[in-house]
């Protein structure tokens, strides 16, 4: 649930790495109901702040859970979060322009923002397994990915990697309570069939061995989850 929205810096033009339609959907009110409206089941208590203004060089952003001492360095803000609550400060979207500013896409910047924290100590060894499963025949683990993942990116085509698969994963997560993954005996192998000469392989002996990836994907994101409220009463720099 989000409790507080609050905005710093000059939110009139765009610029300062957020695009037009960022500071459409940001600053419009209704698209302020529709973010509170996505995050009002998901079990974490959140504030959210989002800084505009020319602090927000690299390596300050992405940066994961810190201290109001280490936001008032850096972006000059002063920032007091509640013991109970994940205090959320956006400070740009450099992500991709092809990706506004949505209540999922900030999701996916948290997830981002905890796997390069590395007080996180985030280990998920199932990646390694998906993107190395056909060996290291490039394209095939993101085909993978998408067959594998349930979420609109999947179903579009447009993950860019396995990693990326994670952070989709983590934002459904966070905001349908659940993670769905697709698993071998249904989707997988019937996309597969008569498409690719993999489906041989995966048919003759490795099913087993991707479920078994798939389960350990979908353990990692639920631990994940259920890690990140440990990050309450801190700043999470996204
Ligand atoms: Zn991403």
């Amino acid at each position: 649930m989000i409790h507080d929205i609050k905005f710093h810096g000059d939110w009139k033009r765009p610029g300062n790495r957020y695009s037009e339609l960022d500071l459409k959907i940001l600053t419009n009110e209704r698209s302020q109901h529709r973010l509170i409206d996505k995050y009002k089941n998901c079990g974490t208590d959140f504030k959210f702040h989002f800084y505009k203004g020319t602090k927000n060089r690299w390596g300050t952003s992405l940066e994961g859970f810190k201290n109001p001492e280490w936001v008032k360095t850096h972006f000059g803000l002063d920032i007091q979060p509640d013991d109970d609550k994940i205090s959320v400060l956006v400070t740009n979207n450099i992500g991709s322009p092809k990706y506004p500013l949505t209540p999922w896409i900030i999701a996916h910047r948290m997830s981002h923002a905890i796997f390069r924290d590395v007080s996180f100590d985030i280990y998920r060894p199932s990646m390694m397994g998906i993107d190395n499963f056909f060996g290291w025949r490039v394209g095939y683990e993101k085909w993978l990915g998408c067959a594998i993942g349930t979420t609109r990116s999947c179903r579009k085509r447009t993950l860019s990697r396995t990693g990326e698969l994670y952070h989709e994963l983590f934002a459904q997560c966070l905001l349908t309570g659940r993670v769905r993954l697709n698993h071998v005996e249904d989707r997988v192998l019937k996309r597969m069939r008569g498409k690719n000469p993999e489906y041989i392989h995966l048919r003759d002996g490795k099913p087993e061995r991707l479920n078994h990836l798939i389960n350990m994907m979908e353990n990692e994101v639920y631990h994940v989850r259920s890690k990140f409220d440990c990050g309450c009463g801190k700043i999470l720099v996204v």
